[in-house]
């Protein structure tokens, strides 16, 4: 019995992060269309049916339409779906990571909303708005109370370790970076400390990089095009947060 009701919890949280999640996307749908993210109810945007509270039920109501609206029939883009998973699995993730419910894991799943919605209309409109930079490094304010392990030293040096070199790239090669870019990673600095910082820029070169040699191998891209760079970013970021001090201190180990 025990262990039925320990499960229950855990699938409360998985369902409680794929919920929110559920909202960020939407959020990251209608805010680039000039539309109010809380205004209005959830409809299929092909036949405009209004959802019933069965089918928002996360996760499960998509696979129990086949990933279809009921109304008209349209296929729903899968991305309601992974985006509703991500957040499940990053609800778990904080509470196993950084102790159930605690004011931590709360602020790093804030955390990972927000680079969700930076990465998702960094994705579609190759933008970032400043209101999200600017609220991540709110979390970072936060963390500095939250997190005492990374020094308010090492955080005012992580706005300036990446962002500042990336600035000079972005002057040098003319579209290397983009200023939301180059903002992101300036909270973020705030948020990480400089070191965890440095970790999160390698991977996002890492990801990104892979992605862009296997865009021109695989023709669907030509040289001169760009692609959004803030998801590789993000996906660092929040690496960064659940292993940043475990790899930083196995490269201390290392000199
Ligand atoms: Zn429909």
């Amino acid at each position: 019995m025990l262990y039925l009701a320990y499960s229950l919890i855990w699938i409360l949280r998985f369902l409680l992060g794929a919920c929110l999640f559920s909202f960020w996307n939407v959020v990251a749908w209608r805010l680039p269309r000039g539309e109010s993210p809380i205004r209005g109810r959830s409809c299929c945007s092909v036949c405009g049916k209004t959802l019933t509270a069965g089918e928002l039920i996360p996760c499960v109501s998509f696979l129990l339409q086949r990933g279809r609206c009921r109304g008209c029939g349209a296929k729903l883009s899968p991305r309601y779906f992974w985006v509703e998973v991500l957040g499940g699995a990053c609800s778990v993730g904080c509470a196993l990571r950084f102790g159930g419910e605690t004011p931590r894991a709360a602020l790093v799943f804030t955390a990972l909303s927000l680079l969700t919605v930076v990465s998702l209309m960094d994705w579609d409109t190759m933008e970032i708005w400043d209101r999200f930079d600017l609220a991540l490094a709110l979390c970072g304010l936060a963390a500095g109370w939250l997190f005492p392990e990374i020094g308010w030293g090492s955080r005012l040096i992580g706005v300036f370790a990446v962002s500042v070199p990336m600035l000079v790239v972005a002057l040098i090669v003319p579209g290397g970076f983009g200023g939301g870019d180059i903002k992101l990673m300036a909270a973020a600095g705030l948020l990480l400390g400089w070191q965890r910082s440095l970790f999160a820029v390698f991977l996002a070169l890492l990801a990104g990089g892979g992605y862009g040699i296997w865009l021109l191998a695989a023709h669907k891209a030509g040289r001169k095009d760009h692609f959004a760079f803030g998801p590789f970013l993000c996906v660092g970021i929040a690496a960064a947060l659940f292993w940043g001090g475990d790899v930083v201190g196995w490269y201390a180990g290392l000199l």
